[in-house]
């Protein structure tokens, strides 16, 4: 069979829940998306909730929600493969009638023995082919009272090859693959069989996803071929790599996108940054999502493993909250900074504090710290008040807190005043800046001390330089 190159593309997301939705999987559910997109195709999202222990509603939800974050919009799904046993059954029952799969009744215990003979002369552990039926073949008597597996009868011989779209040929002999188990004695499928019979139900033309499963492709594909079905092109895409070089570890690394979200990332940064884990277009760094459907190619995935940059997501963070809607960040941030003690009454707008604040602060986290600034009550240590406020700035703060009176309250007024203020007693700037900053502030870094006076207004500034007015 050779891969369906014609046919609209179709890719899909096919996360199996573990209770949240990993960065890895973020970025090959990008790939997936933005290649279907580039195309004018249909991106599917399926659910391998086979795994029942781990698939509880709570961890399909994560991933539900961490897909909405994102802005990975699917277009058809999300299917559930616990939903789709009935067909499994169906395409089991094809194929144990047209000879591609058979029952085999061996054991448990039988089926280590052999495995233990094959190791101890040296041969690679696999089915001995007991039940495997062949013309000619006498098969053994089926034991009473045991239920028997079903196995996909795999060619003896030939390759398994297939054009991997960022590995290059990739070519398994299929002596080294074994008559895999499709269905367990109790009847339900399992994982390479199900992914098979979906990808080629879901009409799946390109399947990107995670080098880890690049061992589980020649057994999809030889399914896929005893089923009649046109192959999907693969890509493997490989592993994200922590800063110190290894797997990205759940202990180490920040590697649920939600984590991100908690610690003040905004959605179309981590897109940005994951995109670029392991794709690239030119050196492009900042892009939109629009950008990157209309550039996506297979062509410029990186075969080499991409290593996670703090920094770089940090910066590119930093970007986008620069260019992001001062209202949209206030409402991101306007909880936490409740939570924190804010009072927003008698304070200025929060969208103007932002507007100020956000040059500097690298995630959403950060630019509720520095908001606050505005929104508790000063409260500067004495030591430093003691060495900023001395009595040799106390009349420049006195005219400074005079001039505020009658000053037009904008930036311009208020920095020719201070220019006056500074020449008539002869300070320079850091001189009444940091008391005045301490003073309306009660700490010693902030933006530029106009920007802070002209923000505050006139009655809180007027309230706060009363001690030295
Ligand atoms: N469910 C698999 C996983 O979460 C992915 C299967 C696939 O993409 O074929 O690793």
């Amino acid at each position: 069979m050779i891969p369906n190159t014609s046919a609209p593309v179709r890719t899909r997301f096919a996360p199996s829940p573990t209770g949240y939705l990993h960065v890895g999987g973020a970025r090959t559910a990008l790939f997936s998306w933005a290649f279907a997109r580039h195309f004018g195709g249909v991106f599917v999202l399926r659910i391998e909730d086979t795994d029942l222990e781990r698939s509880t509603p709570e961890a399909v939800q994560a991933i539900l929600d961490g897909m909405n974050w994102l802005g990975l919009q699917h277009d058809e799904g999300p299917f559930y493969q616990m939903r789709r046993m009935d067909r499994y059954r169906e395409v089991l029952a094809k194929m144990l009638a047209e000879g591609t799969a058979y029952h085999c009744y061996s054991s448990p215990e039988e089926v280590e023995a052999m495995r233990e003979r094959q190791r101890a002369s040296g041969e690679k552990p696999r089915y001995d082919g007991t039940w495997r039926p062949e013309s000619g073949k006498t098969l053994p008597e089926i034991p009473a009272d045991r239920k028997p597996v079903i196995r996909f009868k795999n060619p003896l011989d030939g390759e398994v090859s297939w054009l991997d779209v960022v590995k290059g040929q990739i070519t398994i002999g299929n002596r080294e693959l074994d008559d895999l188990v499709i269905a367990r004695p109790d009847g339900t499928p399992t994982y390479n069989f199900c992914v098979a019979v979906d990808d080629w139900d879901m009409q799946i033309t390109h399947v990107i996803r995670g080098d880890d499963h690049v061992n589980n492709t020649p057994r999809q594909i030889n399914i896929l071929n005893a089923l009649g079905a046109s192959l999907p092109h693969y890509g493997h895409v490989p592993m994200i790599l922590g800063t110190d070089g290894q797997k990205l570890s759940k202990r180490r690394d920040a590697v649920s996108v939600m984590d991100y979200l908690d610690k003040g990332y905004l959605p179309e940064a981590i897109l940005n940054y994951l995109a670029r884990l392991g794709w690239s277009h030119g050196d492009d760094e900042i892009f939109s999502m629009e950008q990157m459907c209309s550039w996506f190619d297979l062509n410029h995935l990186s075969s080499s493993p991409a290593q996670f940059n703090p920094e770089k997501l940090a910066w590119i963070n930093n970007h986008y909250i620069k260019a992001a809607d001062n209202t949209r960040l206030a409402d991101l941030v306007r909880a936490q900074m409740e939570k924190d003690g804010a009072q927003f009454e008698h304070a200025p707008e929060l969208p103007a504090v932002i507007a100020l604040m956000k040059e500097r602060t690298n995630t959403t986290n950060e630019l509720a710290e520095a908001s606050m600034l505005f929104y508790r009550q000063p409260n500067a240590d004495a030591a430093l008040r003691q060495q900023h406020i001395t009595d040799a700035v106390l009349p420049a703060l006195a005219h400074y807190a005079s001039a505020c009176k009658t000053v037009e309250w904008n930036k311009a007024a208020l920095s020719a005043m201070m220019k006056e203020t500074l020449a008539q007693y002869s300070l320079k700037m850091p001189q009444l800046a940091m008391p005045l900053r301490l003073l309306l502030t009660g700490q010693l870094q902030t933006p530029s001390i106009d920007a802070v006076v002209e923000l505050f207004g006139r009655d809180v500034v007027l309230q706060r330089l009363s001690s030295v007015a």
